[in-house]
Order: structure tokens, then C-alpha cells, then sequence
């Protein structure tokens, strides 16, 4: 019975707010816990929600703000994008503004006024604003709705993108203890979570861990060959005219591969920290204004990049942790629609980053941590089971044996019994005193008589040609597995000299057998879903499909916004499928609110009205 009046007061309190979600966005219904967050919100409660990306976080702060009194007031560090943003919400016809160091005096003296006036439903500002005298002030001035933290786990130091900034937060739960905060990522582990609920106390708050996966997203591991080459042809038959991020190590990579792409006739732009801000500020409008551009960037890119239509991600360096890769590879699709997760990793990789990490300064325990980080990551690329099983277990979710949607299920690799093949390599090493590298290790596995081999006199050893029934190939291939499996490791004071863990002892004593994956050459993955806007299009639909986006070019280009702040491919979509001749069917078109169709209505209906009569 208690039961039955929370339920019934619960719909009741979510009226209004279901109301907002249709009349000011535009959706039918609620996704997942979103329903369940703003409750918790406009009750004047707390909440910590952690969410994929694309998840839909923003309506769970944006609705809650324009349901309770006063102004929102969203936390982010994301400030490159907050003029989109604030332009996204004022295209649903919602008072949003922001507060960061690129506003000009005028318009930030505007800002104000109107924050005074209590004419602000939503403000976004830049965490360093707290750190200003006049910021808390004005704070406790004003009637507050809400605190919002986007990107939370940018408080956590074990984290990868922490901002020391993001230490303020701490006032904001000490100086207005009655407000209630709701803290928002994509991105955490068990640690990074406890750290965010830690530094925002937000312990009384309730969790809403939602499930990570990303069912649109393809994930492929595949080996280094010619890495190029490879791209090149991952680009022409999967994704030419789509816009996507590749990432780099260096700097000086990204600079190199996107010169080659463009030479290679695409749109292809550099992103790094050594650029300067007014350049990576010009790439990344490029990057978010025009169709199908390609930004070649290092990690500095790419945080919280709020683009829907990102259509594959590359990494052609390995990352360091699968909380990195996943955070990566989550921009992808945010839309919902296909996309690809591509990454070609071989041996040297794995070597690199081995070294990196026992140079890299810090003390032992971060190392340690660092350690156990790669480790898991070198483990996602060498698996021959599913890659999203493996991923939704490494955040601690359960999930089944097959996703179809992996190149582990569409192209699986075969295994084999690499278990004296990897005792030869392990001897190897041990003979020739655990100090050569893998090229030369394969000479003497070989029995190449190399000036080198003749001169260490490993001709004479037992292991020496021992190694002839695989190729240079296959030997790199076993001998990234057992570095990737931690049976070697790579000494940092020589060039990439292995030698043997305790790991290896039971491999060499026939204690412990092993089997190793077999590196097919990738085909382009079977089952590789089509882009529902490319195909099973019929010719008139493509038409006004077409046409509609030429339309939503034309606003874009007339209110100086980007493409998808005037509405998504997936609305486009829609119209093509409804094709609503008025304004009221318009408004059943998922993604249409009464603010879009007040700004946009006419002049999409003035296309499809048109078409329609081309085709009578
Ligand atoms: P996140 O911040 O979690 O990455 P967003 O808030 O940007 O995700 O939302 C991702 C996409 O999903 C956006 O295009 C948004 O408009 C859409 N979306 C969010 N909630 C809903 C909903 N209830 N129904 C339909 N689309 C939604
Ligand atoms: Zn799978």
C-alpha cells in the first residue's frame, strides 16, 4: 500500500518535468535512471550519477533547473564548448548563459544583469571562477536551483584528468549545504568513484550507476602491420565523409598523419598541446561546425567533445588504461547511431609503454597502480573473447559471452598451442643474459648467423636455430604476448632488453601450458552494421533526407551555431520517416520541442511540403 502511494506520488511529481521533456526537448519519454535523478533532484536531494556517455546526463541537471526556483548552476571544464551548450539550450528556448574567460566585458556585464534579475534558468561556469572573490558572492546572492558537476571525476587525483580547480568544489557543499549538488561522469573506476564521493561528500547522496555499455559502438583490436595503409583502408571502406578523432602519442604524430591524410584528400586537422590555443581553438570549431572533418590529436582532445555525429574514433598508439580507451572510444556515437572504435597496437607499443611506466616519475604505489592499469589494457588487446564482455566486466558489470558487434565476435581469432614456442623464446632470453631486444632474439631463435650473433658467440648456444618452424612474424607475435602477459619484462636502461619475470618459471619448468592467439589479418568485419542514413534509403528519401540537411546548413550558417545544435541526423531521420506536413505532426518528431519549432518549424516544413508535392 506504501508502495502504491510512493509510486502514485512519484508520478506526480514527475509531471511537470515529463512536460518539459516533451514541450522544451522534444522527447517522449524518459531513458533509463533519468526519470529516477530528477526526481531525487527536484525533492532537494543529492545525487551522484554515473552514466556512459550519451547517456543523456544534461537533461537530469537541465530539467530539475528549470523545475525549481532559481538558477542552475552547472560546474564544468569544458569551457570550449559552453557556447555551444548555452546556444543549444536557447534553441529549445531555455535562459541559458555562461561565465568563463573567453566572454567579452560587455557580454559578461549582460550575464550578470540578467542573473540578478532572475532571468537565468541555467548558467555554466568554469570551476577557476570560484577561485575569483566576486564569484561567491554573487553565489550567495542569488536564488540557486542547483549545483551540477560535470566531469567529476576530473576532482580525483588517481585520475587522468584531474584539475586542480576541481578542489574548489568542496566550498560548494560547505558554503550551501541546503542546495542540492548532483556530480555527473562517464568515466569511473571503483577508486576514482570513491574519490569524487570523497572530495564532494557526497556519501548521503544517492548512487545511480547506470550500465556502460555502448551497444552502437564497434570495437576492433587489430595488429600493427602498415599502420598507414591500414588506416587508409579502414577510412575509404568504412567512413569517408565522417567526422572522427584519431589519437597519438606525440605531437609530432599527429602533426605527420594528419599532413598524410590530407594529402591523401581528406579533411584532416592537428590537435596538441604544443599548438596555439587560437589554432586549437580554430580546429575544433572546424572539427564541430563542418560535416566530416578528421581531428589527429593527442589526449589533450577530445574531453567531454559534446559532438553527437562523431562516426569512429582511432587510436594508433595504445592507450594507457581501459578507463583512457573507454573514455576515448565513448565519443563515438553519441547520437546512438554506428559507430567505430579502431586501434592498431603491435609489440613496440607494448615495449614503449613498458618503459615509459618505469621511467615515469611518482612514487612506488602509483607506479604500481599505473602497472596494474596497462596490464589490463595490454589484456583487452590480446583476448581472443568478446572485447565488450571484457570492458563491461572491468567496470564491474555483468555481461554475456557474445556481443556481435566486437571483432572478437565477428572475426574471431584462432588460438594455438604456443606452450614450447614460448618456452623457446623464454630459454632464449635467459641464455643470451636477459639484455637483448626481440629483433635480436628472433636472429638467434633463428639461427641467423648476424655479424652481431657471430660476435656475442650465441651461435654456439643451445638455443640458437632452435626457433626455425616460425617466421620473424610469428615470433614477434609470440613475443608480444608473453611481454603483453607479463612473463617478460622490458628493461628501461637498455634498448628494450627483455627478461625474464617469476611468471615465467613455471612456463620454462612444462608446469604451465599456454595458448596464444593466432594474428589474423583483419577483413573488414563481417556483420559491420551500415550507417542507417547511407543505406536501405529509398532514392526519394535520400532526396529529402539530403535536402533537410541542406536546410539545417543554411540555419546553422544564418544563427552561428553548429549543425546538430539545430537538430540531430537521428531528427532528420525522422521527419524523413513521418514526413509531418504541420506543425502539430512536427511536433510528434522526436527531438522537436516548441522552441525548435517556433525558431526552425517553418522552414523544414517548407521542404518536406515541397517534396511531397514532386512526388504527386
Ligand atoms: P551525455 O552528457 O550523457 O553524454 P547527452 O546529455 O549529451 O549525453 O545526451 C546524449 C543524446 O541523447 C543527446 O542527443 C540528447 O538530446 C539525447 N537524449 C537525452 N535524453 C533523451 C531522451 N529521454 N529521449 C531521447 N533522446 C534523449
Ligand atoms: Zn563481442
Amino acid at each position: 500500500m506504501e508502495q502504491e502511494v510512493s509510486v502514485a506520488r512519484a508520478q506526480q511529481l514527475l509531471e511537470p518535468a515529463l512536460n518539459i521533456l516533451r514541450t522544451v526537448f522534444g522527447y517522449e519519454d524518459f531513458r533509463g535512471a533519468q526519470a529516477e535523478i530528477i526526481l531525487e533532484l527536484i525533492q532537494g536531494r543529492s545525487a551522484l550519477v554515473l552514466m556512459p556517455t550519451g547517456g543523456g546526463k544534461s537533461l537530469c541537471y537541465q530539467i530539475p533547473s528549470l523545475l525549481r526556483p532559481g538558477v542552475g548552476i552547472v560546474i564544468s571544464p569544458l569551457i570550449a564548448l559552453m557556447q555551444d551548450q548555452v546556444d543549444a539550450l536557447r534553441a529549445a528556448g531555455v535562459r541559458a548563459g555562461f561565465i568563463n574567460s573567453s566572454l567579452s566585458n560587455d557580454d559578461y556585464q549582460s550575464v550578470m544583469r540578467s542573473l540578478r534579475r532572475g532571468e537565468l534558468d541555467l548558467l555554466y561556469l568554469a570551476p577557476e571562477r570560484l577561485n575569483q572573490a566576486g564569484t561567491l558572492e554573487l553565489l550567495a546572492g542569488l536564488q540557486i536551483a542547483l549545483f551540477a558537476i560535470d566531469e567529476a571525476h576530473c576532482v580525483s587525483q588517481w585520475g587522468h584528468d584531474f584539475r586542480a580547480d576541481y578542489l574548489l568544489l568542496s566550498i560548494l557543499h560547505q558554503r550551501f549545504p541546503t542546495i542540492p549538488r548532483i556530480a555527473l561522469t562517464a568515466t569511473a573506476d571503483a577508486a576514482t568513484r570513491e574519490e569524487i564521493i570523497n572530495r564532494l561528500e557526497l556519501q548521503d547522496a544517492r548512487h545511480f550507476v547506470t550500465g556502460f555499455d555502448r551497444p552502437n559502438i564497434q570495437y576492433r583490436i587489430t595488429q600493427k602491420r602498415n599502420p598507414r595503409q591500414q588506416l587508409l583502408e579502414f577510412l575509404r571502406r568504412e567512413h569517408s565523409g565522417d567526422a572522427g578523432i584519431i589519437y597519438c602519442l606525440s605531437r609530432k604524430k599527429t602533426e605527420e598523419t594528419a599532413f598524410w591524410l590530407e594529402q591523401q584528400g581528406f579533411t584532416a586537422l592537428p590537435y596538441h598541446a604544443g599548438l596555439s590555443s587560437a589554432d586549437r581553438l580554430r580546429h575544433q570549431q572546424r572539427f564541430l561546425r563542418e560535416d566530416g572533418v578528421i581531428v589527429v590529436a593527442t589526449i589533450a582532445f577530445g574531453m567531454g567533445i559534446d559532438k553527437p555525429d562523431v562516426r569512429f574514433i582511432v587510436h594508433l598508439d595504445l592507450p594507457k588504461s581501459i578507463e583512457s580507451y573507454y573514455q576515448e572510444t565513448g565519443r563515438a556515437g553519441r547520437d546512438g547511431e554506428p559507430a567505430t572504435a579502431w586501434m592498431v597496437y603491435g609489440l613496440q607499443d607494448v615495449i614503449k609503454l613498458r618503459q615509459m611506466m618505469d621511467e615515469s616519475q611518482g612514487n612506488e604505489q602509483f607506479k604500481r597502480l599505473e602497472r596494474i592499469r596497462l596490464d589490463a589494457m595490454l589484456g583487452l588487446c590480446e583476448i581472443t573473447s568478446c572485447r565488450r564482455q571484457s570492458l563491461r566486466q572491468y567496470f564491474g558489470e555483468e555481461a554475456p559471452d557474445r556481443c556481435d558487434n566486437c571483432d572478437a565476435c565477428l572475426n574471431p581469432a584462432p588460438t594455438w598451442d604456443g606452450t614450447v614456442a614460448a618456452q623457446k623464446a623464454l630459454s632464449c632470453v635467459y641464455r643470451t643474459g636477459q639484455r637483448f631486444g626481440v629483433a635480436y632474439l628472433i636472429e638467434v631463435l633463428s639461427g641467423l648467423e648476424s655479424e652481431r650473433v657471430l660476435q656475442n658467440g650465441h651461435h654456439n648456444l643451445s638455443t640458437f636455430g632452435i626457433g626455425r618452424e616460425l617466421d620473424k612474424s610469428q615470433w614477434q607475435s609470440v613475443f608480444r604476448q608473453l611481454v603483453a602477459r607479463g612473463f617478460l619484462g622490458v628493461d628501461h636502461n637498455s634498448f628494450g632488453g627483455l627478461y625474464l619475470t617469476a611468471r615465467a618459471r613455471p612456463v620454462l619448468r612444462g608446469e604451465e601450458t599456454m595458448r596464444l592467439r593466432e594474428d589474423v589479418q583483419e577483413v573488414t568485419a563481417k556483420g559491420t552494421r551500415q550507417r542507417n542514413t547511407d543505406s536501405g534509403m529509398l532514392p526519394e528519401d535520400r532526396r529529402l533526407f539530403e535536402a533537410l540537411r541542406l536546410c539545417r546548413k543554411h540555419l546553422a550558417e544564418q544563427f552561428d551555431v553548429p549543425p546538430y545544435v539545430i537538430f540531430h541526423d537521428a531528427t532528420l531521420l525522422d521527419m524523413v520517416h513521418l514526413r509531418p506536413l504541420n506543425a502539430q505532426q512536427l511536433l510528434s518528431v522526436n527531438g522537436v520541442g516548441q522552441g525548435k519549432l517556433a525558431k526552425y518549424g517553418d522552414a523544414f516544413l517548407r521542404i518536406i511540403n515541397e517534396h511531397e508535392l514532386d512526388l504527386v
